[in-house]
């Protein structure tokens, strides 16, 4: 007899056990189909952002950022230590830890919303129907249901002649688990995980270069911003090279020989590692039967309606496999969003104000429009911004630097977009994504009482700034 559900989710991550939690609340007969295994060989769901991404990665800057402060910034407090030294495969364990807490929880998740969670590989065929592999290897089967998600996520982009061999040259995945600190480790791609992972082992004391094909740093970033933090990153010692296309890599007696190109030709440089950081494409390989009736468009993603619907009624699709950009939070949103619409709900996202993260030190954060994009569009706004160095807090904790900066529109001084370069950047942001939300103004964020002494007066203060009424600074 055929498995039968109201609706299959392909796919365990942010965006695939999220869509499945919110259709078991919302009493749809769920389960959800997901391949990965854990380090420890058990199943493990949580996609790549609680087993390879999000989750690690933010373990190790974490690990890092305390053993850098310790030799760096804790003499300038007053405490003296000698020989701080890091203990790498513990550090490394202690991740591990993490992901497993995590991923354990999604099953325990599962189990509690009576959702049935299948260890192993779906795909898509005609007619709501999917074939399930499982991954013990026991006899495939095939699932039925009304309604089905797909959120197969992405993997990382490879380029040509720079082979992945999981040692030497190797991507995220690796670079999470080195077991010895690289003496000099090359960055292909300085964008978001280029340069959370490049961070981490320059602060346990690799020479890191960052090996960059574009001329601009962060073109998604406010300009100001991405300034800044490209001159803040060089000071701590980050090499970034622009303009720089590597062209190719080859392990060469126990090191990585990069060939690469940029205005004054070719030349060569030579890492202990190498990581690859060039971006991440839509994971579909498998997914789809060829009768399945779901289009993929010309990037590679599924193609899906502004609600996430593919070109296969009842078939829907998230997260890093459709349009829009690739964290995990918009994931989730659209899970939810989905589960939703599917229970008969009324679902919107509004994807002007995901926010964007970069877990650098500092932080870099920000949501909605650009400076740039506003100049671009011929939409006439207002500026305001404040240094942390002018905030008590920022200087109490010896993190002075960065910037906040609010886009208010000229005329009805709504906020367009905010951007923030500093300590706790991550989560300072979300006041101002409220704020949008809301089609909040400055005004109103310059109304709103700030606690002190707080990072957020550096928010306050930047709003305050857009009518030119900062109080700690020079308007
Ligand atoms: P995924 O998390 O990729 O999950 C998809 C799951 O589906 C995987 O487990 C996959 O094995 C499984 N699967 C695929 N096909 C099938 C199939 N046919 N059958 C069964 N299972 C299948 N985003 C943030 O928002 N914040 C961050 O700090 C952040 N840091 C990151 C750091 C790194 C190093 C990386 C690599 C990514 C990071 N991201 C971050 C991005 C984030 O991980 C992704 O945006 C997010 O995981 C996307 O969620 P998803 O559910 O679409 O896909
Ligand atoms: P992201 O999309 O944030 O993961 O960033 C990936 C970065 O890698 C982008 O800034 C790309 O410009 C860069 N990139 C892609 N291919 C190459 C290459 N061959 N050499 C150097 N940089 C590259």
């Amino acid at each position: 007899m055929v498995d039968t559900f109201d609706v299959i989710v392909i796919g365990g991550g942010p965006g695939g056990y999220v869509a499945a939690i919110r259709a078991a609340q919302l009493g749809l007969k769920t389960a959800c189909i997901d391949q990965f295994t854990g380090k420890d060989g058990k199943p493990a769901p949580g996609g790549t952002c609680l087993n390879l991404g999000c989750i690690p990665s933010k373990a190790l800057l974490d690990s890092s950022k305390h053993f850098h402060h310790a030799g760096h910034e804790f003499a300038d407090h007053g405490i003296n230590i000698k020989n701080v030294t890091m203990d790498i495969p513990k550090m490394i364990a202690r991740k591990d830890d993490i992901v497993k807490k995590l991923t354990g929880g999604v099953t325990q998740l599962f189990k509690g919303n009576k959702i049935r969670y299948f260890h192993g590989k779906g795909r898509l065929l005609a007619g709501r129907k999917v074939e399930l592999t499982p991954a013990d290897g026991s006899q495939t089967s095939e699932l039925q249901a009304g309604n089905i998600i797909l959120a197969a996520g992405s993997v990382p982009i490879a380029i040509p002649n720079v082979p992945f061999d999981g040692d030497y040259i190797v991507d995220n995945v690796g670079a999470l688990d080195f077991t010895a600190v690289p003496k000099r480790l090359g960055v292909i791609g300085a964008g978001v995980i280029g340069l959370e992972l490049g961070s981490v082992w320059s602060r346990l004391g690799s020479e890191v270069v960052l090996l960059e094909a574009l001329e601009q740093f962060l073109p998604m970033a406010d300009v100001t911003i991405s300034q800044q933090a490209a001159r803040e990153f060089a000071k701590q010692g980050l090499k970034l090279q622009f303009g720089t296309l590597v062209k190719s890599a080859n392990v060469v007696r126990k090191e990585v020989l990069v060939t690469l190109e940029d205005k004054q030709g070719e030349s060569q440089l030579t890492f202990d590692r190498l990581l690859v950081a060039v971006g991440r494409r839509p994971y579909t390989d498998g997914l789809l039967a060829e009768d399945s009736g779901v289009r993929l468009n010309e990037r590679g993603q599924v193609e899906v309606d502004e609600q996430s619907r593919t070109s296969a009624p009842g078939v829907w699709a998230i997260g890093d496999c459709v349009r829009g950009p690739m964290l995990a939070h918009k994931a989730s949103e659209e899970g939810i969003a989905v589960a939703e619409l599917i229970a008969g709900k009324p679902a919107h996202i509004h994807f002007d104000t995901v926010p964007w993260v970069i877990y650098t030190d500092p932080e870099i954060a920000w949501v909605g429009k650009t400076e740039q994009e506003l100049k671009d569009s011929g939409i006439k706004y207002r500026v305001g911004s404040f240094p942390y160095a002018a905030n008590g807090r920022a200087l109490a904790r010896g993190h002075s630097a960065g910037l906040v900066k609010i886009l208010a529109d000229a005329d009805t001084d709504e906020i367009l977009g905010a951007h923030i370069f500093g300590a706790n950047a991550s989560e300072l942001i979300a006041e101002c994504v409220v704020a949008m939300e809301f089609h909040g103004s400055s005004e109103d964020l310059a109304r709103i009482v700030h606690a002190h002494p707080t990072l957020s007066e550096a928010v306050h203060e930047a709003a305050l700034h857009v009518d030119r009424r900062a109080i700690h600074r020079g308007n």
